[in-house]
């Protein structure tokens, strides 16, 4: 068993008052039927039958989730996902025999035998499992009032979730990883979709999802399943609040020097930001911003660059004609400061 904790708020700037995770990990799983009667093999995977072409087909325990090692892969078009699996398996001995060349050769996969090939082998001795979650308290973050249930699918980390916030007071999220997998296997044993029940407050919005489909706002559910009901007054008279975004004069070319002591050739481009409604344009929140884009992009971790952001420049500098300067400021330290959260340093001439 492990516990271990991770303190976010430092990530966070500072918003909240406590934002931790924590886990409980390396759990042994009870799964006391399984123990008692044995698992029950049956058929998981996905994908068509027909096509074949995206599809996979592996052994997994009905009720506990389990997936026998290795998981097999069986013919698609053989076998049909949640059918109870009756074919063959690796046999013992030869099992047996693939540890002893395991342990014998230090090799991390075991040697799998030619008439072996797509078979599932064992089950495992002692499967584990854990719990995580996150408490917030007092961010600045987190509007609204959210409660809510989700059953992971078959390819889930998580596989039960929950979670309760209260605006910016409390946020709890707690989940499972391996544990609880019997819910999924009885609910929701098909496809890559987690499900959830879910009832929300947020931005003058009322949703709801009874055994919607997670994160797909655009899916099919119909409405009572998954939907919104928005008792924003503004925005029935007036639009919804959108940003847009307006070039003024030509892109032009700046230098920006990091203070690692790299530099780059920028291309900046000046836009006239507008938040505000469609009926309600007297009222627009004006301000501006400095669309950037280099090439090739400005390293802030090993391996990994950005060509193109955005940064904010105030009214002044438009006004007194160093809007680029000031852009390139901004830029400069943003980079700086995610090359520091990333323990990044560029290689300059002086290093050879
Ligand atoms: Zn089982």
């Amino acid at each position: 068993m492990r516990w271990h904790t991770v303190n976010y708020k430092a990530e966070d700037s500072g918003s909240s008052l406590v934002d931790r995770g924590w886990w409980l990990s390396d759990l042994p799983r009870l799964m006391l039927f399984c123990r008692l009667r044995g698992h029950r093999p049956v058929v998981d995977g996905f994908g068509p039958r027909e096509a074949g072409l995206h599809a996979a087909r592996w052994v997994v325990c009905d009720r506990c989730g389990v997936r026998p090692s290795p998981q097999g892969s069986l013919d698609p078009e053989k076998y049909q996902v949640g059918d109870p699996y009756t074919g063959p398996w690796i046999p013992l001995t030869r099992v047996a025999a693939a540890d002893a060349w395991m342990a014998l050769l230090g090799l991390r996969t075991p040697p799998v035998h030619e008439d072996d090939k797509g078979k599932p082998g064992p089950w495992p001795e002692s499967p584990r499992g854990g719990f995580g979650g996150q408490v917030v308290v007092g961010s600045r973050a987190l509007p609204g009032f959210s409660i809510g249930f989700e059953v992971g699918n078959c390819g889930s980390e998580h596989m039960l979730d929950m979670h309760l916030r209260l605006g910016r007071l409390l946020a709890i999220y707690v989940h499972t990883e391996q544990f609880g997998t019997w819910v999924q296997r009885r609910f929701n044993p098909n496809g890559y979709d987690s499900r959830e029940f879910r009832l929300a407050v947020v931005d003058w919005q009322f949703r709801w999802a009874i055994w919607g489909r997670c994160n797909s706002w655009l899916s099919t559910d119909p409405r009572w399943q998954q939907g919104y009901f928005s008792f924003d007054l503004m925005e029935k008279l007036f639009g919804p609040k959108r940003y847009s975004y307006e070039p003024v004069g030509d892109e032009q070319v700046g230098l920006v020097r990091l203070p690692e002591g790299d530099q780059y050739e920028v291309r900046l481009l000046l836009r006239r930001e507008r938040l505000g409604r469609p009926r309600l344009r007297w009222r627009d929140r004006l301000s501006w911003s400095v669309q950037w884009t280099a090439t090739p992009g400005i390293p802030y971790r090993e391996g990994r660059s950005i060509d193109s952001w955005c940064v904010r420049v105030d009214d002044e500098a438009v006004q007194e004609g160093t809007w680029q300067t000031a852009a390139l400021i901004a830029l400069g330290a943003k980079m700086s400061q995610m090359r520091t959260r990333h323990g990044y340093r560029p290689r300059t001439k002086e290093d050879g």
